[in-house]
């Protein structure tokens, strides 16, 4: 059995892992329900503390069907713990097939869902300001859920927009603005917005970056895209229109998101273009799993010493009598496996061999790679470090998972870019397919 965390509640597998250390999964084993918890270890991650504050300051006030939704958060022995809304969808780049995409009506399903997101965020005068695939998780109702708050801003208060000035976000996606100058904050992730729809119609990332250091930058400044080899070749004339108005150079000629919004392209419809949650008005009908009911997941949630006095609006003021510290437990190993299924995820898939054999066919795969280092641990998993096309630091994570009598080999990403993470799991498998059972999967 998982390790009994705080009372009631089951500490299960591990999610994945952020800037500041892992997510996991908490179970209310009387209820099921199922919540995100966020460990940060102050000791370890010293610049922690104030960025977990803002973020949590910026995150608690949001509420919307496209927004993961934050519980609270407590402290406990130099950690600090963020519960959030449980996705046990993944994260949209697994979604997303290297070269390739997604098929069109999902695509635009998203966008829909993302901008629908963006604009609440905006609304309230936030700025995501990293809008990336890594950071739209997805429920299990497929829905969008804008997560990772940590570049974060608030860009209007009191009805006065400020300009912002920090560069920050992930380079293929930041606007050419923000590598400049003072940025306005809506442009800028309207921008990211549509560097997302670009992967997930062609699965591919268009430019480096927004930069004259970039040529597929420059060809598309130029208006040279059409006919060429980029993302664009399979792209219709519409949503090349719409595209063409989101990426704008100059934030000044850039589409304003109602613009984008009511874009013919977007409201093209086939028969099984389903938004869920689309009409649905009140938005605790619309999540897509409960907000866990307030009497057991009050009992997760800490005071907030250090902010009392904000409401976190989602949950009732949590119990004092399992708050306190002594009813942590964190030592006992939690088990893997029990809760293995909640999660979907693509990168996965079954081997027809014993665990030796297939550690064996996988560090083999791994040493035909470039500059690639992994490292197995004694708990069945390797941890594998490389750098991508762009140069960046990609380091995932494969764990052998016994299930059913099979041999499951599980792959996540824990520092990247997502595409790039898949393209490396796609040559696995390829590599792997003697051993993978095929149909297996997922
Ligand atoms: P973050 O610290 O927000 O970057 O999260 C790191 C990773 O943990 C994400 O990329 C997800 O794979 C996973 N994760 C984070 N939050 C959740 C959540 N609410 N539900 C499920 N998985 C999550």
């Amino acid at each position: 059995m998982a390790a009994d965390f705080v009372e009631g509640w089951l500490l299960g597998q591990t999610l994945g892992e952020g800037a500041f250390g892992e997510v996991k999964l908490v179970i209310n084993n009387a209820t099921g329900e199922a919540v995100a918890m966020k460990m940060i270890d102050l000791r370890k991650y010293t610049d922690a503390a104030l960025s977990v504050k803002k973020e949590t300051a910026i995150q608690r006030s949001l509420r919307h069907p496209n927004v993961l939704q934050y519980y609270g958060k407590r402290s406990h022995a130099n950690f600090e713990y963020i519960f959030l809304e449980y996705c046990s969808g993944g994260e949209l780049f697994d979604r997303i097939e290297p070269d390739l995409g997604m098929a069109v009506k999902d695509a635009r399903r998203y966008f829909r869902q993302l901008l629908s997101g963006v604009e609440y965020l905006h609304s309230r005068g936030v700025a995501h300001r990293d809008i990336k695939p890594e950071n739209l998780l997805l429920d299990q109702y497929d829905n969008i859920k804008i997560s990772d708050f940590g570049m974060a801003t608030m860009f209007r208060f009191k009805g006065v927009e400020r300009l912002l000035d920090r560069r920050c976000g992930t380079l293929p996606y930041v606007a050419p603005e923000v590598l400049k100058e003072p940025y306005r904050a809506s442009p800028a992730d309207l921008w990211s917005c549509g560097i997302v729809l670009v992967t997930m119609l062609s699965g591919v990332l268009p430019w480096d970056q927004p930069s004259s250091k970039c040529k597929n930058y420059e060809d598309w400044c130029i208006g040279g895209v059409l006919g060429s080899n980029g993302p664009w070749k399979t792209m219709t004339a519409g949503v090349l229109g719409l595209l063409t108005g989101i990426l704008a150079d100059d934030p000044q000629n850039r589409s304003a998101l109602e613009r984008v919004q009511s874009h013919p392209w977007m409201s093209t419809q086939s028969s099984d273009d389903i938004d869920y949650g689309s009409n649905l008005e009140e938005f605790s009908i619309s999540l897509s799993q409960p907000l866990p009911s307030g009497d057991h997941t009050a009992s997760l949630i800490a005071h907030e010493t250090d902010d009392r006095e904000m409401t976190c609006f989602s949950q009732p003021i949590a119990c004092d009598d399992l708050l306190l510290a002594s009813q942590m437990n964190l030592t006992q190993s939690a088990s893997q496996g029990v809760f293995q299924k909640l999660v979907k995820r693509m990168t996965r898939f079954f081997v027809g061999c014993e665990y030796a054999q297939a550690t064996e066919r996988l560090t083999a795969v791994l040493r035909s790679m470039i500059q690639c280092q992994w490292k197995i641990s004694q708990t069945r998993g390797i941890t594998v470090t490389t750098t991508d096309n762009r140069k960046m630091q990609l380091i995932y994570k494969v764990n052998f998972i016994d299930m059913d009598g099979k041999l499951l080999v599980d792959f996540r990403l824990s520092k990247g870019c997502g595409l790039e993470f898949k393209r490396r799991f796609v040559q696995i498998k390829k590599s792997l397919a003697d051993v993978i059972i095929q149909g297996s999967c997922n």
